[in-house]
């Protein structure tokens, strides 16, 4: 039985938190439509960053070493992913590229997925994620090559700001042979689509 469903007690102090938002902004907490909305909008960032709880380096503990042989590219590619950016808590969103030459052994590709999704949801910039996801295959894979590719647009930057929409934002990451050998980047990055 998964306890999931059950959904998080919210603090009154953090209800209170974020009706005080909704005054500040011009509306009334206490009219219907908003009544129930302090609790929503805290189980909803409960939600966004439930990264806080795991250690994404442990989705890649499993391995397989019996791979017939495969020593070439394995990539995971246009992963969507959801994210809040740490200076406005705006959406982040995008799709990710995620690659690694294995050395001897490889993970279940969702694994790939989950790690993003580990460091994705919690408040973040995208150069760091782009970082943290990067580190993390390099120590726990210990392969010959990572790369990771990150396009995404920021909410703080579309809706407000500068109020430009539609653009997207691009990081990347290369390790190993990826960083060492131009002919390898060359290659993973094709195979990413660029
Ligand atoms: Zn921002």
């Amino acid at each position: 039985m998964s306890n999931k469903a059950k959904k998080p007690d919210v603090p009154e102090d953090v209800q209170e938190a974020i009706r005080t938002i909704i005054r500040w902004t011009g509306d009334d907490p206490e009219r219907e439509g908003l009544i129930d909305t302090p609790l929503r909008v805290a189980r909803a960032w409960k939600e966004y960053c439930e990264g806080y709880d795991e250690d994404p380096g442990e989705h890649l503990s499993r391995v397989f070493e019996e791979v017939g042989g495969y020593d070439d590219i394995v990539l995971l590619k246009d992963i969507p992913f959801q994210s809040h950016c740490e200076h406005h808590m705006a959406p982040i969103i995008g799709k990710a590229h995620i690659a690694y030459l294995p050395r001897n052994h490889v993970v279940g590709i969702s694994k790939l997925a989950r790690v993003l999704h580990g460091y994705a949801r919690r408040l973040q910039v995208q150069e760091r994620l782009t970082a943290e996801i990067a580190d993390c295959l390099w120590e726990n894979l210990k392969p010959l090559g990572v790369a990771v590719v990150i396009e995404a647009s920021h909410a703080c930057m579309s809706g407000r700001g500068v109020r430009t929409p539609g653009v997207a934002m691009k990081t990347s990451r290369m390790m190993g042979v990826f960083r060492e050998d131009e002919r390898s980047r060359r290659e993973v990055l094709a195979l990413m689509g660029f």
